[in-house]
């Protein structure tokens, strides 16, 4: 079944476009298509809802480490969220609203997990999980970055007794009151879950394989004032959006620009988080032997306290197996559990995979990865005509917000577009420029404590090559603003 309209040549006409993923880039793309007068699109949803990550991770204490008001659509803020941090369930909310009003619900399908694209010549014809087989002369991959659950190869994970599930699948209806509850993994997910649970369970166990830096910045409540100022005052929510962005860019800035001295900066709020902790035996087993800020810095105010809990364990010897009754230790304790959480992760460089993509000449996506990873400005691929990406590789991480990376990007893929639109054919980035941009990054990456901090992180490949650029958002905002279609292969598409 086509998406709509008329197949093949399309100058002049509507487009037909679909997009996977209906996360906060996804509706993001779908609104700007909107905003254009495009119309002929579909959204496939591999689940049944919208929200990506906020649909996804729901496990207790679930919040946003950003600022909550920063971490929305620049055309649509929210100056509703009652703390600084704001929980997630108020961000799914915040993501349904927004795509209920700006009219993008209408052309989401769910449960269409988009199985395979293939490149005719003309056109994309893609394969969805529900059936469904569409055409379309774009293509865009918004499926995020972190949202592949990584299920550590840990032997006997299945003859657990108990309720077993990675953090982005937390099932609520496992009660956790008064039972003995286990958590893998002390990243940013794990330090969340941690931080809520010690009031609710009889016990928990955490399980660490390495220690990760954390600073704990308090999760401030607005007060009435300030939030009906932000609500009715008009300019005032643009105004604190604005602020805290700047903030973020300068924090950003000193970290990536600001060399022994503004890394210490960091570095001194995450050892006076480290303080915090009484025990100097518990301290030592918190303390990581990597640079701060090598991997993400976990942003948690309530950490601290909950790992001093005297009902929570923090396990540092390492996990041999998993058993009907628990977890059991390389030196040969059992810590018997009713419940456990793997909060080890994504695999961040799965991105559209498991979906195949072949584009031009039958080149499959795995083939042009198979080395290290390519991509045109983290938006597009060689090879792979009128495919684009959000949140693709290098896209920024830690350095600005995701929604304003996706903006960024959204209003570059836009520039595209409508050149398409206006001229037909197909787009797609030159391969020599795609590769040497793509040195350019790795080289600024190479320079950053993620490479030289002496630690393993979600931000490398398989190479230990950061995935991740250290641009600051107005640097990216600058150096995309404008379409370089100079860079770009322009073809006429095939007549079949
Ligand atoms: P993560 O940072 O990759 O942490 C995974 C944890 O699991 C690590 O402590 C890791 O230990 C451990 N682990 C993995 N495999 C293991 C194994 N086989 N045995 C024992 N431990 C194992 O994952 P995450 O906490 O889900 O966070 C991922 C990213 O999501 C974050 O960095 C952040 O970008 C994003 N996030 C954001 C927010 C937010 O509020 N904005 C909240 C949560 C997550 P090692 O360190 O030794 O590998």
């Amino acid at each position: 079944m086509a998406v709509g309209g008329e197949p093949a040549a399309f100058a002049g006409k509507e487009m037909r476009i679909v997009i996977a993923g209906a996360g906060l880039s996804g509706i993001l793309k779908g609104i700007r298509l909107k905003q254009r007068g495009m119309h002929n699109f579909r959204i496939l949803e591999k689940a049944s809802d919208l929200g990506g990550t906020w649909r996804d991770n729901r496990y207790p204490g679930v919040s946003c480490d950003t600022p909550g008001h920063a971490y929305v659509y620049s055309f649509a803020l929210n100056p509703d969220y009652k703390t600084r941090y704001a929980p997630g369930a108020e961000i799914l909310a915040y993501y349904r609203r927004v795509a209920k009003k700006f009219g993008v619900i209408q052309h989401l399908t769910y449960n269409a997990e988009v199985l395979s694209a293939e490149w005719t010549g003309r056109s994309w014809r893609i394969e969805a999980a529900n059936g469904e087989e569409l055409e379309a002369e774009v293509f865009i991959s918004a499926c995020g970055r972190l949202h592949q659950p990584k299920i550590p190869d840990i032997p006997g994970l299945a003859d657990f007794a108990g309720p077993w599930f990675h953090s982005a699948r937390w099932d609520p209806s496992v009660g956790v009151r008064r039972k003995r509850v286990g958590v893998i993994g002390t990243g940013s997910s794990a330090a969340q879950i941690i931080s809520a649970l010690p009031s609710q369970v009889e016990r928990l166990v955490v399980f660490q394989r390495s220690p990760h830096w954390f600073i704990d910045p308090p999760n401030t409540r607005l007060s009435l004032a300030k939030r009906l100022k932000l609500r009715f005052i008009p300019g005032e929510a643009r105004k604190y959006y604005e602020k805290l962005h700047a903030f973020g860019e300068g924090l950003a800035r000193q970290r990536m620009q600001g060399g022994e001295a503004g890394q210490q900066v960091v570095a001194d709020f995450a050892h006076a988080a480290l303080a915090k902790i009484r025990d100097p035996e518990l301290r030592r087993k918190l303390t990581p032997d990597y640079a701060v800020g090598c991997k993400r810095i976990v942003i948690c105010a309530a950490f601290a306290e909950a790992i001093q809990q005297p009902n929570v364990e923090l396990e540092v010897e390492g996990i041999t197996r998993v058993e009907a009754e628990g977890v059991r230790l390389r030196d040969g304790r059992l810590q018997r559990l009713d419940v456990l959480c793997l909060a080890t992760g994504f695999r961040s460089d799965a991105y559209m995979r498991p979906m195949t993509l072949k584009g031009k000449d039958g080149v499959t996506l795995d083939e042009l990865w198979a080395d290290s990873f390519v991509n045109y400005r983290t938006v597009a691929l060689p090879q792979m005509p009128n495919f684009f990406m959000i949140n693709g590789p290098f896209s920024p991480g830690g350095t600005s917000p995701i929604v304003r990376v996706a903006e960024i990007q959204t209003g570059y893929v836009i520039q595209l577009i409508d050149r398409l639109a206006e001229q037909g054919g197909c787009l797609y980035p030159d391969d020599a420029r795609t590769r040497a941009l793509v040195a350019e990054i790795q080289d600024r990456a190479k320079q950053t404590v993620w490479f030289t901090g002496g630690c393993e992180s979600w931000y490398l490949d398989r190479n230990g090559v950061p995935l991740v650029d250290p641009v600051l958002p107005s640097e990216m905002a600058k150096a995309m603003k404008t379409a370089h279609f100079a860079d770009f292969v322009h073809e006429p598409a095939q007549r079949l």
